[in-house]
């Protein structure tokens, strides 16, 4: 009998972190944030990119200071507010590292649980996800919509993503040039870094409350970047309205013999309302389900014309090479070059 000696994984070493942040109009804690996330990344060769998502705020000067002060600090200006998913992205396109973490700015996201998130890397994990066990500060109706979403979203979309958790993650380069392959305008980033696959693990954590400021999200905001969520990974709206139009002409169907028997024995009452209801209901059903199509339609609209999805205005510390040592071009993609970003063209 032979013994199976388990040989244990090396561990996978790294090379250099980027640590990805969208920052919008955060003057009050910009500089907090970037004392503390250096702070908690000491022991790793690391870069911080913040990508400045057009603040008018003194949030631009701060960063550009604190780009002057530490060279590991590099600062992307985009050319106006591009919504928080573009600005991570423009992030994420630009970052060079073989590991990518992404995190808000606003120090809801302990930048100390990046460490935990880079063990579980080096353990093998290719997305390494941060889960909310408390939520520190958050209204009572932002929790409450957000549960409903997550149910919403999970019963319509076929990714399985944990209800707790944000944009909060960390990826390897793998799966980061994947992600970055998917080339849609409408982003939704925590279902697209679930839907590359992978190996996913969790690193449950406590949510602290924003340290300073409001959030950035209005609820015009939220409400679109759900409907951007559930479009980008469900059909069942558009195929929801088969499903009702099926039903209510079968009820038509069965509504036609009654009518005729009710005339046959004499009792047929002319009613004005119950047709006038079944005509707004028909034509609200109706009107809903153009609506539906009409939302998938603009975002049909926005794929095909093709915009770029963030622009830069400038750049500060602008590595000159990857970590591989190759020269960085304009956008500092390490990994395969699946597509040159439109703004580059
Ligand atoms: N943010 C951004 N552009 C926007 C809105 C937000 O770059 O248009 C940034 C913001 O500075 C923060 C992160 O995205 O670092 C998350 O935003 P916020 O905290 O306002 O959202 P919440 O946590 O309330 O959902
Ligand atoms: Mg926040």
């Amino acid at each position: 009998m032979s013994a199976t000696v388990s040989q244990p994984h090396a561990l996978r070493s790294l090379a250099l972190l980027s640590v990805v942040a969208p920052v919008y109009n955060e003057e009050q804690l910009i500089e907090l944030f970037v004392k503390r996330t250096c702070a908690a990344l000491g022991d790793y060769t690391f870069e911080l990119v913040l990508v400045d998502d057009g603040s008018s705020d003194a949030t631009p000067e701060l960063l550009d200071r604190l780009a002057d002060q530490d060279p590991r600090v590099r600062v992307i200006h985009l050319s106006r507010n591009f919504g928080h998913q573009a600005a991570l992205t423009a992030g994420l396109e630009h970052a060079v590292g073989d590991v990518v973490a992404m995190i808000d700015a606003d120090l809801q996201d302990p930048p100390e649980l990046i460490p935990t998130m880079i063990e579980q890397w080096q353990q093998g994990s290719d997305v390494v996800y941060a889960v909310r066990k408390q939520r520190e500060g958050e209204t009572a109706f932002k929790l409450a919509t957000a549960s409903w979403f997550y149910k919403l979203f999970d019963k319509l979309a076929q990714v399985d993503l944990e209800p707790n958790s944000g944009d909060f993650r960390l990826l390897d380069r793998a799966a980061l040039n994947a992600l970055l392959a998917m080339t849609e305008r409408s982003r939704f980033l925590r279902g697209m870094t679930v839907w590359v696959g992978f190996t996913q693990t969790a690193v449950p954590y406590e949510r602290d409350a924003r340290h300073a400021g409001e959030t950035k999200y209005t609820l015009r905001k939220m409400l679109r970047f759900s409907l951007d969520a559930i479009a980008s990974f469900s059909h069942l709206p558009l195929q929801l309205a088969t499903y009702v139009g099926i039903v209510s002409a079968g009820v038509a169907f069965i509504a036609i013999p009654v009518v005729i028997g009710l005339r046959l024995v004499d009792s047929y009452l002319p009613g004005f309302g119950s047709i006038t209801i079944a005509i707004l209901l028909l034509g609200g059903i109706q009107l809903i389900a153009l609506g539906v199509i009409g939302e998938y339609v603009g975002r049909i609209y926005d794929e095909v014309k093709h915009r770029p999805l963030y622009i830069v205005r400038e750049e500060r510390n602008r590595p000159q090479e990857n970590h591989l040592g190759l020269p960085v071009g304009p956008i500092e993609r390490a990994g395969l070059p699946a597509r040159v970003p439109d703004h580059v063209a």
